[in-house]
């Protein structure tokens, strides 16, 4: 059976089921403090298993793409290593929320995988919960039961909390489980070692496919258990080892989810796969990489410094390094990959089809930048080679290693294989250690503990009024406390609120909440999942009091300014520029509005004018707001609304129209109720912010008020500088034209300055062993001038040893240059010599071994240095 047969075989299955398919929700994940990716089928139904929302389908099935390489769930290093886990997989599963559950589960799986799927009976071994005394949980008797009906018991494994009790993380709904493993190993095998003694193993061959959850408790920050207020399922099988185990592979790499990877890849190497275990591992991490690389960049996370976009540029130069290592690959090569991904799993991800070019491009620029990257660690790896050859040493310091993996990227693998090649090794035990200490400087700054929720009132869902109230009367439900280095913070919800929450690019409102006795400040308000949280400076006296919510309501206004005019200067741009711009990232506050699109050029000065003028005519249009609420997703999809990729909607959306032929987009941002209000618009910026990104930065209203004056008062203040000049223009002109003429004047007194020194030393050369020495101290204007100088006088004196001790700029300078063949015959060493004198000025220095220099801090030191010079060679 095809991957793609055996992917809809499932839906289908659980749909005759009665479950309801729900699409992917996007592997980056925005609204959640405690996961940076989805991790696992179950993420973006976590609220309905606390318990926060209730579930729209009580029974759902569906294919998630997955990402394990952060946090909790962390696969990175095994993946190519083995053959069974990935970076980016896709989890299979069904759900019952408050529905079904154990007997179901289990009978539906052992069903699906026997009669439909058709996996031999006696391959096949199942797992149950033991209990755990910490926890103080009990066996889990009723799976063990439902099992013992349909598999014979010498097939059932009783499994630890480290196996068989499922977590999210460190807190959050959790529960027993029941794992199902497939022993897909010879018959002759099978026959020296039974398969039970395998599972849980590490065994390549005896695998979990499926495992299901039986969700019963929230693990609280303090450890403990807290039963949710229903039982739900919760299961995942990851589909390319269900896929493996249909097709009867020894290796997921071999199904027909991999094979047309790997032969691309086999073609541009020139290598065959399955021939040597070194080059198999590298195809098996590009070929995973790829797929995690370009689903990512899909979703919106584009590779960059922090946070999520630093783990998938790890994950893409994990990539880029053992193609350039073991497969030959000097020059950029993933992106080539990525029709392949199009192709593949475009029917299933539309996204990745979507914006394959775009996918493309981003990954070849960091490739790109990375090789650069590579070779910059190289050349720094030859000069530290001959740096400890000098010294007859044979070890690379675990500092520098470090340093080449912290600066450079330089992984320690790469450094210790070159290192290796050229007769050396790494202290890896001291790069350890560096690694070790970075992460605990890390970890200090961003640790934080988050309490418990403390409730206050009875949870009965919280109403956001923010679209049509900026005050209401509202009590607290619950609340907590977050301590970390910058010490207390509080959060608190709401039964009742007008407080937007950040999302989609707008920032949270700011306020108060104001009872008979007290007024707390509400410094921010942010979205955790699907729950609102306000941040207070302070905790109320009295929680349970009934409080007046308040916005603040200028600040709202000016947002609410800019926020509309990203709608505007989105549709404008479009106009513009083309219909291939995508919004990639926007940030709307108080002050400015920030809009990330994909483009491929700059804009130029004639398009930024157009863009600007396009908006502000909208803006004078008085265009009204049109503002739909819970339109279902497929018909405002046919109202041509924008959408996001990466963005998670619901079945029912909110569509913000400013002129239904202009400007139609699904947001949840609040807008103004007419355009004018917006004032007038201006850009402030545009720029690139990474491959294909352009970021445009705009101001609005009483902002551009503000930029128009201090324009204004910069050109007065130009004026009166120039003394009030008749035409400003000119008289800077004339300016630059004065200064550069001076520059040159400059320049060449410089050099006839140069010149005279030159002439005077070249007569003070004395003879000595048949070399020409030359020490003297000399005074110059810069740097340059000493090195040219130092070189004139080698290449007209010969064989020449000069050292000059020069005061430039009022700081001390040496140089040392020799005739090479000295090098050998005299066995001196400019770097030597150099940092040798460098001492008397309280300096250092280095450089090739026939020429070098030295900085230093002690100017008095410079007639030492000459003594020390003369004292060595004369
Ligand atoms: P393993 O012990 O093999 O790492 P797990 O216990 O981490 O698996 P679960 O968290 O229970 O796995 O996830 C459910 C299913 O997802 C597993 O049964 C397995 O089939 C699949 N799976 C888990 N991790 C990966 C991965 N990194 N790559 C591919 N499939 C995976
Ligand atoms: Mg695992």
């Amino acid at each position: 059976m095809e991957a793609k047969k055996i992917r809809s075989t499932f839906i289908e299955f659980f749909q005759s089921k009665q479950h309801y398919y729900v699409p992917s929700s996007p592997i980056v994940v925005k609204n959640d403090p405690t996961l940076m990716f989805t991790n696992a089928g179950m993420n973006q139904f976590k609220d309905a298993f606390l318990g926060n929302e209730i579930a729209k389908y009580p029974r759902v099935a569906n294919s998630q793409k997955c990402l394990r390489v952060s946090g909790k769930h962390n696969d990175l290093e095994e993946v190519g290593v083995d053959t069974y886990h990935h970076t980016m997989f896709e989890m299979l599963g069904n759900w019952s929320f408050g529905d079904y559950f154990k007997k179901e589960a289990i009978e539906w799986a052992w069903e699906l995988l026997t009669e439909v799927y058709q996996l031999p009976k006696d391959r096949l071994y199942v797992s149950v919960f033991q209990g755990d005394e910490g926890d103080k949980l009990a066996m889990d008797q009723e799976a063990y039961d439902l099992w013992k009906s349909i598999v014979p018991e010498d097939r059932i494994i009783m499994g630890s909390k480290k196996d068989n009790f499922w977590e999210m993380g460190d807190t959050g709904p959790c529960g027993p489980c029941s794992e199902i493993h497939v022993d897909l190993r010879s018959e002759a095998e099978r026959a020296q070692t039974p398969g039970r003694d395998l599972v849980n193993n590490d065994h390549p061959q005896v695998i979990e496919i499926w495992n299901l959850v039986f969700m019963q408790f929230n693990r609280l920050a303090d450890g403990s258990l807290k039963e949710l207020p229903a039982k739900h399922v919760d299961t995942g099988m990851g589909f390319e080892r269900l896929v493996r185990a249909i097709q009867r592979k020894s290796s997921n790499y071999d199904t027909d989810l991999f094979e047309p990877f790997i032969q691309a890849l086999e073609k541009k190497s020139g290598k065959t796969y399955g021939q040597n275990e070194a080059d198999d591992i590298a195809f098996r991490v590009i070929v995973d990489h790829i797929r995690a690389i370009s689903f990512t960049i899909a979703d919106g996370q584009i590779p960059s410094n922090n946070k999520a976009g630093y783990v998938i540029r790890r994950i893409l130069r994990r990539a880029v390094r053992y193609g350039y290592t073991f497969l030959g690959f000097q020059q950029p090569f993933l992106y080539e990959l990525t029709p392949l991904i199009a192709e593949y799993f475009g029917d299933i991800f539309p996204e990745v089809r979507a914006q394959q070019e775009f996918i493309a491009k981003v990954i070849q620029e960091e490739e790109t930048s990375f090789l650069r990257t590579l070779d910059n660690g190289l050349k720094m790896l030859e000069s530290i080679k001959s740096e400890l050859n000098a010294k007859n040493e044979k070890v690379i310091p675990g500092k520098t290693a470090f340093e080449l993996y912290d600066t450079y990227g330089f992984p320690l693998d790469l450094t210790s294989l070159i290192a290796r090649e050229n007769g050396f090794s790494v202290d890896e035990k001291g790069f350890a250690e560096e690694m070790e200490k970075q992460k605990t400087r890390s970890r200090a700054a961003s640790e934080s503990e988050t309490g418990d929720w403390v409730l206050v009132h009875e949870d009965t869902g919280v109403e956001f009024i923010g679209y049509d109230f900026t005050e209401t009367h509202s009590h607290i439900i619950k609340y907590r406390t977050i301590t970390d280095k910058k010490g207390d913070r509080y959060q608190l919800v709401l039964d009742k609120t007008p407080f937007y929450a950040e999302s989609g690019g707008q920032v949270g409102d700011t306020g108060w909440l104001v009872s008979d006795s007290e007024k707390i400040r509400v410094i921010d308000t942010k979205k955790e999942n699907d729950l609102i949280v306000h941040f207070v400076e302070k905790l109320p006296t009295n929680p349970e009091k009934r409080f007046s919510a308040e916005v603040d309501r200028e600040k709202r206004t000016l947002t609410m300014n800019n926020h509309t005019a990203t709608h505007l200067l989105q549709s404008a741009l479009r106009e513009v520029l083309g219909d291939h711009i995508q919004q990639r990232g926007s940030l709307v506050n108080e002050n400015l509005l920030r809009f990330d699109f994909s483009h491929f050029g700059k804009m130029s000065e004639e398009e930024i004018a157009r863009v600007e003028e396009i908006v502000n005519a909208k803006v004078r249009e008085n265009i009204p707001l049109v503002e739909q609420r819970n339109v279902p997703i497929e018909e405002a999809k046919k109202m041509g609304a924008t959408a996001l990729f990466g963005e998670k909607y619901g079945d029912f959306v909110r569509v913000i129209t400013f002129d239904k032929d202009f400007s139609v987009e699904l947001c949840g941002g609040t807008h103004v109720p007419a355009t004018s209000q917006i004032g007038l618009f201006k850009i402030t910026s545009e720029g690139s912010i990474s491959a294909g990104v352009r970021r445009v930065e705009a101001i609005t209203s009483k902002a551009v008020e503000a930029y128009l004056r201090e324009q204004e008062a910069l050109v007065k203040e130009i004026q009166e500088l120039l003394k009030n000049p008749r035409d400003v223009k000119k008289a800077i002109e004339s300016l630059i034209q004065e200064r550069n003429d001076l520059k040159k004047e400059i320049e060449t007194l410089h050099l006839e300055k140069a010149a005279g020194v030159k002439s005077e030393l070249l007569k003070q050369f004395v003879e000595k062993e048949g070399v020409q020495i030359l020490i003297s101290q000399v005074e110059l204007p810069n740097a340059d001038s000493l090195k040219k100088l130092a070189y004139e006088l080698k290449n007209e004196v010969s064989p020449a040893l000069v050292v000059l001790a020069a005061k430039i700029e009022d700081k001390p300078q040496l140089a040392v240059i020799l005739e090479e063949s000295l090098i050998a015959s005299k066995g001196w060493n400019a770097g030597q010599i150099v940092r040798d004198l460098a001492r008397e000025i309280q300096g250092g220095g280095g450089g090739q071994p026939f020429f070098a220099t030295a900085g230093g801090k002690d100017l008095s030191g410079l007639e030492k240095a000459v003594a020390k010079a003369k004292a060595m060679f004369l």
